[in-house]
């Protein structure tokens, strides 16, 4: 029996991802990848690790290996509060969830609050993770109308006005894929929107100390505390492999993700959270925060500077002032996905836009661009390559 007929529907639904089948390419011996998101192993600080997890045995001993509460050890939720406040998010210990990654976080919201055909409110486009976080519990998706300045205020307040709305889910900072921030006048019309249709928000921010130029901007739960989860994550300032995101939600809320996680994981990882504590309370974070921007930043402007040097007439791209990505949309008609295998013979594989729309049949033309990974020189040819790719099949 090869227990195929055993699968789930919901399970038989995720067969349809291609995105897995397409990325395999990824790490074929030569290939420069543009495609993932993740941070470069240069940003970890690996160099103090080893005083880390001694001071942990040293300080907590077995209880940094033992089961632990769901909502997240003690002296770790302790030592967010002051990180959090760094971000204007103003909360107390006992009001902060600890999650497996900010995915854990999405996960779990889509577990309480999304039935079967209830409609979620994302950006278009949007974070892939999100939509596979959302799409075992089976909603229908409200996409929302985005310019330079991501979200459009107005499209949420027409979607909000025209549909029972479960949730909004928004990265409003250097937005995975397109690199985009939403500014400050955007982020207060869009709070108040929220309070007047008296909405629920879940705001992403992973990303957003990641910043190498311009004014760092307040998260839209500072203009509407009460109607909005927060998340945000040690995964790009720290290390992913701890696998630490944090939440902040209204209490109701709140109270239900934690008896879900109870049922996911019990709590999570102790040790990695422990390792976390004394890395923030330490002051290490705000030590090592500048190098891992000083490495990105000009790995950023070698990728902008490389665009405008080699791409063709009628390309546009985003210009973020911090975060992983760069968002490229081509000339209308062209298809990223089959430029993709064009371009993965020449060595450079990107994410083909398309799949950060919750919409099927949109952002054909678009692509996703990361930087993170690759050293300047590298991040230089490839752009040149994949500029020649595209100028070999200019739509007509
Ligand atoms: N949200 C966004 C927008 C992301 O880009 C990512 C990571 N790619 C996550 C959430 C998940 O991050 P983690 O689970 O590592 O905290």
């Amino acid at each position: 029996m090869g227990f195929e007929e055993l699968l789930a529907e919901r399970t038989e639904r995720m067969r349809a991802s291609a995105i897995r089948e397409i990325l395999k390419v990824v790490s074929q011996p030569g290939m420069v990848s543009l495609a993932g998101g993740i941070p470069a192993p240069a940003s970890f600080p690996l160099e103090i690790m080893e005083e880390l997890v001694s001071r942990v045995f040293s300080k907590y001993g077995a209880q940094s290996l033992q089961y632990d509460r769901t909502e997240g050890f003690i002296p770790f939720v302790e030592a967010l509060v002051p990180f959090l406040a760094q971000k204007q998010i103003h909360t107390s210990a006992d009001k902060i969830l600890v999650a497996s990654g900010s995915q854990g976080v999405l996960d779990s919201v889509g577990r309480v609050l999304i039935s079967p055909g209830d409609k979620v409110a994302v950006e278009s486009p949007t974070y892939l993770g999100a939509l596979q976080a959302f799409n075992p519990y089976e909603p229908n998706y409200v996409c929302l109308a985005t310019d330079d300045d991501g979200l459009i205020p107005e499209s949420l307040d027409d979607a909000l006005k025209k549909n029972r709305v479960k949730f909004t889910y928004l990265v409003p900072t250097f937005q995975n894929p397109t690199g985009r921030s939403i500014p400050l006048h955007r982020r207060k019309q869009i709070a108040e929107i929220i309070r007047r249709h008296d909405a629920l928000l879940l705001e992403d921010d992973p990303y957003s100390a990641l910043r190498y130029r311009g004014e760092e901007l307040p998260p839209i739960a500072m203009f509407a505390p009460d109607n909005v989860i927060f998340t945000t994550t040690l995964s790009k300032v720290l290390a992913p492999g701890l696998r630490l995101g944090i939440c902040v939600a209204p209490e109701v809320i709140r109270k239900w993700l934690v008896i879900v996680k109870q049922g996911i994981d019990l709590h999570t990882n102790t040790f990695s959270q422990a390792l976390a504590c004394e890395y923030l309370s330490g002051g290490y974070l705000d030590r090592h925060l500048p190098k891992i921007i000083n490495l990105y930043r000009p790995k950023q402007e070698a990728m902008l500077q490389a665009l405008q040097t080699y791409f063709p007439d009628g390309f546009r791209w985003t210009n973020p002032e911090g975060g992983m990505f760069i968002w490229v949309a081509g000339r209308k008609g062209m298809d990223m996905e089959k430029l993709y295998w064009k371009a993965a013979e020449c060595k450079v594989v990107y994410v083909p836009g398309k799949f950060f729309f919750a919409n099927q049949g949109e952002g054909l033309e678009t692509m996703r661009l990361n930087y993170t990974m690759s050293d300047e020189p590298t991040i230089h040819d490839a752009i040149r390559i994949l500029a020649e790719v595209m100028k070999e099949n200019l739509p007509e």
